[in-house]
Formats: structure tokens, sequence, C-alpha cells
């Protein structure tokens, strides 16, 4: 009986073993007469595939794969933004072209509405036009140098020849009336001593900036004086009263006109005669007209002045 007892007493070991957290169920297994789980080690020992190592495994597998999708997502990536990088530069260039087309045809009307504006403003209102926004003044003359390269010949270099021909070389003084961007003084540097270029806006630092209808210079000081394209306000006859008034008798006055402005030459030259002028050489082409005046007498103080209008110059859109 008592070697029974002693077998059937359980063994101290074993009591340790199921002592402690897990001894809840070492009693449960006791109770179902189960036989306890082996320990981990000598299982992987044994080469059985346990849920841990088949978690690891999964895991393995689950980052190979996460791996591959990552570098499938990352060149994808690159291909989507390889291709979209293609797709913004062809968006790009086609915005650019609108752009720029657009910027081109926004600058084209703005110069046709202030080439308008010109002919139709008084020289006054032309000028605080300009004064308020300058920006304007240089899309205006960007406009007109893109008119001009349309044309076969430059007016100027007509103009600058009569110059040449017409003033003494060295002494004389010249008003550009309307220069721009003041071609015609360096074009005529060096022949004459002084080129007064007088314009709404100063493009540059050879530009005097003022309304030529009222323009800073003293009575008869001048030998020449120049209208290049430049004849454009809605009061006309105050420029060539103005033009009359700055040269010296005998002195020079060249007119460039556009031909669609005039309506007959002979009556637009007798027109500037009656200011004071006599023509002395006239020639006309395809688009404009050429005038070479002298100046004969001095205007007397209250001479009413002759209504001098022409057509104004509108350029079409293309
Ligand atoms: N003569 C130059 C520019 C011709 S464009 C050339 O041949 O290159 C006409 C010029 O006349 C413009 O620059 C315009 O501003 C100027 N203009 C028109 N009305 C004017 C005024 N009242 N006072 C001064 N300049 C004027």
């Amino acid at each position: 009986v008592n070697r029974l007892r002693r077998l059937l007493q359980p063994a101290p070991a074993a009591a340790a073993t199921d002592a402690g957290p897990s001894s809840r169920f070492a009693k449960k297994r006791k109770a179902a007469n189960e036989t306890p789980a082996k320990p981990v080690e000598s299982e992987a020992s044994i080469g059985v595939e346990t849920p841990v190592k088949r978690q690891k495994r999964h895991r393995r597998k689950l980052s190979k794969k996460r791996l591959e999708a990552a570098a499938a997502a990352e060149e994808a990536r690159k291909l989507g933004s390889e291709k979209s990088d293609k797709n913004r530069r062809k968006k790009g260039a086609a915005a650019g072209a609108l752009i720029g087309g657009g910027e081109q045809g926004l600058l084209a009307s703005k110069f046709r509405y202030l080439n308008e504006q010109l002919y139709t403003l008084s020289s006054a209102d032309a000028f605080e036009m300009f004064k308020a926004d300058p920006e304007a003044f240089k899309v205006y003359h960007a406009g007109y140098s893109a008119q001009r390269q349309r044309w076969t010949e430059d007016p100027i270099d007509w103009v600058a020849k009569q110059c040449r021909l017409g003033l003494p070389a060295g002494s004389s003084v010249l008003v550009d009336f309307g220069c721009g961007d003041a071609r015609l003084a360096s074009r005529l540097e060096g022949h004459c001593a002084k080129v007064h270029s007088l314009d709404l806006v100063a493009l540059n630092n050879r530009v005097t900036a003022c309304d030529m209808a009222r323009c800073p210079l003293g009575n008869g000081i001048a030998h020449g004086a120049v209208f290049c394209l430049s004849l454009m306000n809605a009061n006309l006859s105050d420029f060539l009263a103005e033009a009359s008034r700055v040269l010296r008798l005998n002195g020079l006055l060249c007119i460039v006109e556009a031909r669609s402005r005039i309506e007959r030459t002979q009556r637009f030259v007798n027109l500037i005669e009656r200011f004071g002028f006599q023509c002395q050489r006239r020639r006309e082409d395809k688009y404009l007209v050429y005038l070479l005046f002298n100046k004969s007498r001095n205007r007397k103080a209250g001479e009413p002045l002759p209504e001098l209008r022409l057509k104004p110059c509108l350029y079409k859109k293309r």
C-alpha cells in the first residue's frame, strides 16, 4: 500500500514546473488527464513547425512580398511620374504656346487700342494717359516697332538723308517731334550739334517727355523740325504751329505720313503752307507720303490756326 501511495504521489520537480503562472493550466490538464505541452525548444530541435516558426516564416514571406510590392510601386511611380512628366511637359508646351500666343494676341490688341487712342485723343489727354501708365507706352512702341519691320523702307532713312543734305553740318539744331526711341538723333549724331527728341514718354535718356503741342523750347532755336509718322492726336494744328514757332526763318520741316491718312496730298500740302511753310519736295510711295518744306514766314501773333485733320491710321487685326 505504501509503495502504491509513493507511486501515486506527484514528483516534487513536476510540482515546481506546474507551479507559477501556468499552474492553472497544469491543474486543468491534470484534471483532463492531458499531457502538458512540451517546451518549444525541444520541438524546434526535432524540426516540427511550431506556430511561432510558422508566424516567422509568414512574416518573412510577407516582408518579401511587401518589399516586392514596394519595389513595384516605386517602379510604377517612376514610370507614372515619367509619363506624367512627359504629359506635363506636353501640357506645359501647349500652355506655353497658348500663353505665348495669347500674350501676343493681347499685346497686339493693346497696341491697336493705344494706337487708336493716340489718333483720337487730344495731345493733353494722350500725355496724361501715358503719364499714368508708362508701361502702356512700352507696349505701344513694341507694337509700332513690330509694324515697322513689315515696311519695305524705313522712313527714318529718308528723313536722315534730308537732314544731312539740308542742315549745316556741326552747328545745326533739330527738333524731332514724336521721336519714339530717338532713332533719328542716333542717326544724326556728329552731323547735328543738338537734336531735341520729344515724345510723350521718355523711352531713353535722349528723349524729353512732353506734349509736343507745348514743347519746352524757345522761339526760333531750330534749323530743322521733323514729324515722322507722329502727327497723331486730335489737335494736329497745334503741332504745326509749335514747329513754326521753334523754327527759324528758312528752317527745314520734314513730314512723313501714312498715305491712307491723307485724302488728297495737294490739299494737305496747301494746308501746311498756310502755317507759314513752303513745299520744296514731295514724294509718295505705296504706303507713305514724304514732304519737305521750309519756313517762309513767321506766324503773326493771334493768327487763327488753319484746321488740319487726318484720318486715323488704324492697324487691322491679323
Ligand atoms: N518718329 C518715330 C516714332 C513714330 S511713332 C519713328 O519714326 O520711329 C509716333 C510717335 O509720336 C509716338 O512715339 C508717339 O508717342 C508720338 N506722339 C504722338 N503724339 C505726341 C504728342 N502730343 N507729343 C509728343 N509725342 C507724341
